[in-house]
């Protein structure tokens, strides 16, 4: 990275200050400081760094100050595998199927580089914490998980990773996939995945939602499952999903991936499911970087976005995520773990567009993952929370969004983790 634009002194454990900062949705407001001590905000408000010594002062010069984003959804496994991958159809399937030659290779040594590598990008971009799923099937055993948990204890300096362990082959149509589950949650996997629609038959799928939720209450675990990744309206295991969290009392641990089936499916339907998902508190994670790509290949014309029906669901109440999803890899060419890109593409693809719609297009990488998280009072730029920080040259969200310049300044725990400075020159 390129030597940043003026030094900075943040001791590791002591207290420092940025200075002059503006926060998200208070443009209007006049620039407030924000004190850090140890790994927590002390104080917000103008004039607070007034007792912090010059030399441990950040002049934040107008800028705003957001808290790090969480990327709750991204597969750390998978990522930077496209080049050895052969070219496919385009689609899901021929996405899962080509990587299933590389991953009967994968080592934990090469998972755990690669996984590394887009941790630190995301650092970089602002991102602080990362939940993973992790493939757990009969082709790769636990080898994913075990590159991926090693990459996260290589990293636990500068992000939080949580694993997911996500049968990405089915666990019915999977013989072996079920113990395999099993034992990822014994060996440091935190959250049950799942992919119920990738069943072949309803009563398989339903199933599958019930064996992922045994697994959750036996670990008093978290649900975070791919759920209708398929432009098929038809398929409809959310509502098996929001059948199964009220049943189990599983409400507000339970969150649901992709659902692109959604915006395929009739309207009666809909409005009768996403009523279920806000009554059961589930969150719902779109990730509309990937299946902008993945779905919709067979239309013609009118090709369809491939999204989950994100404003109906931010409408009734469902709190809705934006994840990263994949990095180059058999799914998705392209992405750099970097949130801000996906809250732009995001915005583009939901029409979020008046300032209130910016705003949720930011919460959806900060203050709704946190909840999903549960991290309650601990997230956020206010006294109290974990100092997990990012600094924007640009003074309000809106701006911040439309530039796309990456964070001057992250911090994770209140230590400085990255610093990025660009230099532009107009030579004429
Ligand atoms: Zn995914």
């Amino acid at each position: 990275m390129a030597a940043p634009d003026r030094p900075v002194a943040t001791p590791a454990q002591g207290t420092w200050a940025v200075q002059d900062v503006r926060l998200a949705g208070q443009e209007a407001a006049p620039a407030v400081d924000v004190v850090v001590a140890g790994d927590s905000v002390l104080a917000v408000g103008r004039g607070a760094a007034a007792d912090v010594p010059a030399a441990d002062r950040v002049d934040g010069r107008g800028g705003l100050l957001l808290p790090a984003y969480i990327d709750t959804h991204v597969h750390l496994d998978k990522v930077l595998i496209r080049d050895q991958l052969a070219e496919h159809d385009g689609t899901l399937a021929g996405a899962i199927g080509s990587i299933h030659a590389a991953k009967r290779g994968y080592d934990v040594e090469d998972v755990r580089r690669r996984a590394r590598a887009v941790i630190e990008s995301s650092v970089l971009t602002g991102t602080t914490r990362l939940r993973s799923h992790v493939d757990v099937d009969t082709i790769g055993g636990l080898v994913p998980l075990e590159g991926v948990l090693a990459a996260a204890r290589d990293c636990a300096d500068i992000a939080d990773v949580q694993v997911i362990a996500f049968p990405q082959e089915g666990i019915l149509r999977d013989p072996g996939a079920a113990d395999l589950m099993a034992e990822a949650m014994r060996s440091g996997a935190t959250v049950v995945g799942g992919m119920p629609h990738w069943e072949g038959s309803e009563d398989d799928q339903r199933e599958h939602v019930r064996l992922c939720f045994d697994l959750a209450v036996a670990h008093d675990a978290d649900v975070d499952m791919h759920v209708d990744e398929t432009d098929d309206g038809s398929v409809r295991t959310l509502a098996m999903v929001v059948a199964e969290t009220e049943r189990r009392g599983w409400q507000g641990r339970v969150t649901v991936g992709h659902v692109c089936a959604l915006a395929a499916a009739d309207d009666e339907y809909a409005d009768e499911v996403v009523a279920g998902c806000a009554r059961a508190g589930i969150t719902v994670v779109a990730n509309p970087v990937t299946n902008l790509v993945l779905q919709g290949r067979g239309d013609r014309g009118l090709v369809r976005r491939g999204t989950t029906r994100i404003r109906e669901l931010m409408a009734a109440g469902v709190p809705v995520a934006f994840g990263q999803d994949c990095v180059q890899d058999g799914f998705y060419p392209f992405g750099r773990g970097d949130l801000l890109e996906v809250a732009m593409v995001s915005a583009h693809t939901a029409h979020l567009t008046t300032h209130d719609e910016q705003l949720a297009a930011l919460a959806a990488v900060t203050t709704v993952p946190a909840d999903v998280w549960r991290l309650g009072p601990a997230y956020g730029v206010a006294p109290g929370a974990r100092a997990d920080l990012q600094l924007h040259a640009a003074g309000t969200w809106p701006e911040v969004l439309r530039l796309q310049d990456p964070p001057t300044h992250v911090w994770s725990r209140g230590r400085l983790v990255a610093r990025t400075a660009v230099t532009r020159e107009l030579l004429r």
